[in-house]
């Protein structure tokens, strides 16, 4: 077990402070966040300590991955909620607090508020392709 000192999310999957658990096996773990955007909004978390999704591995991510559906599904059947949003914030920059990687399952309902839309830009001409074939290039570098 990766732990880090000093980890709110380290410290619940210890059972060393409480929280409203959903769902745990041996590398994963569901929880109520305490502080909801709407009633039954769920984190989810592995249960050892990687800082963001960056440093995350690529099978312990499918395997938290493989079960967003499920925990989708049920969110839907306990909740009053008819969608939900799936967010996951990458650094302070991006409003992640919590260093300890997690995604959020925010339920929603028709006119509840909450929004989620961005101000898009736009792209000037050629700049989208430019941008596509740097991608490309690091994905060929880059280890999975
Ligand atoms: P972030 O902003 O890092 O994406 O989200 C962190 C989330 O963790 C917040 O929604 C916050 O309410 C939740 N959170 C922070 N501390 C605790 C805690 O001690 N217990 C639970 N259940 N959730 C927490
Ligand atoms: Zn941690």
């Amino acid at each position: 077990m990766t732990r880090a000192t000093d980890c709110i999310f380290c410290k619940i999957v210890a059972v060393e402070i409480p929280a409203a658990v959903v769902f745990e096996n041996d590398s994963i773990f569901a929880f109520l966040d305490v502080g909801p955007l709407a009633e039954g909004h769920l984190l989810v978390i592995p249960r050892d300590h990687y800082a963001n999704l960056v440093e995350l591995p690529s099978s312990l991510c499918a395997q938290i991955g493989s079960l967003i559906p499920k925990l989708g599904r049920v969110l839907l059947d306990v909740t009053a909620a008819e969608g939900f949003n799936l967010l996951a914030n990458q650094g302070r920059v991006a409003g992640q607090v919590v260093p300890h990687v997690h995604f959020h399952l925010i339920p929603r309902v028709a006119d509840d508020q909450l929004g989620y839309r961005w101000n898009a830009g736009e792209y000037p001409p050629g700049r989208s392709e430019e941008l596509a074939a740097a991608y490309q290039a690091a994905l060929a570098e880059h280890e999975d």
